[in-house]
């Protein structure tokens, strides 16, 4: 018996959103009861048996995985935002795209100093998004155990990148 791997279920679209991309769609992931269940359980697994405190998922696809696994592992779920998006008092922080900058935000309450977060998002490419998360995870003073993700695409560094600041990188598939 053939059984589908979480891969199985993640379509590539070629030039979306612009010319030369092949952007990965996991929404065909989510949609299927089966393929999303066996994302959440792989997504969690090498952190089950450690003293996770908090989930943080990364807008948008983040929260769709993230909110998941925190519901499997008992805890609270932080949203990462992109800026001009969170209602409460909340720090900042900028990272670089391929054109251009972007900052993301988080609540200054969200994580109390010594807690241990890992942070969940859909695909790791250059590991940019993901620096900026930890950045302000270890602002107010958190941990980071681990970044999950259901895809890397190690060729744009991510790994290497997210490595070097000491931090574990768990990916499904590539
Ligand atoms: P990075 O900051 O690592 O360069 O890019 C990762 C971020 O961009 C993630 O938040 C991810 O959702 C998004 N992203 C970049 N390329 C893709 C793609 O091909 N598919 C999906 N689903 N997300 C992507």
């Amino acid at each position: 018996m053939n059984r589908r791997t979480v891969q199985d279920y993640i379509r590539t679209i070629p030039d979306f959103p612009h010319e030369g991309i092949m952007f990965r769609d996991v929404t065909t992931l989510f949609n299927d009861p089966r393929g999303f269940r066996m994302a959440i359980d792989l997504l969690l697994h090498p952190y089950a048996g450690m003293d996770i405190d908090r989930v943080v998922g990364l807008e948008a696809r983040g929260f769709i995985l993230g909110g998941a696994v925190a519901h499997q592992l008992a805890v609270g779920f932080v949203p990462i935002r992109k800026k001009g998006k969170l209602p409460h008092d909340r720090i900042e922080q900028d990272y670089t795209l391929e054109y251009g900058t972007a900052t993301v935000e988080i609540h200054t309450d969200a994580i109390q100093p010594g807690e241990t977060v890992l942070i969940v998002d859909d695909l790791l490419a250059t590991g940019g998004t993901a620096e900026a998360g930890i950045k302000l995870i270890e602002r107010l003073g958190g941990k980071v155990a681990g970044c999950a993700f259901v895809v890397d695409l190690p060729d744009l560094g991510g790994r290497k990148r997210l490595e070097a600041l000491g931090v574990d990188v768990h990916a499904l598939c590539a």
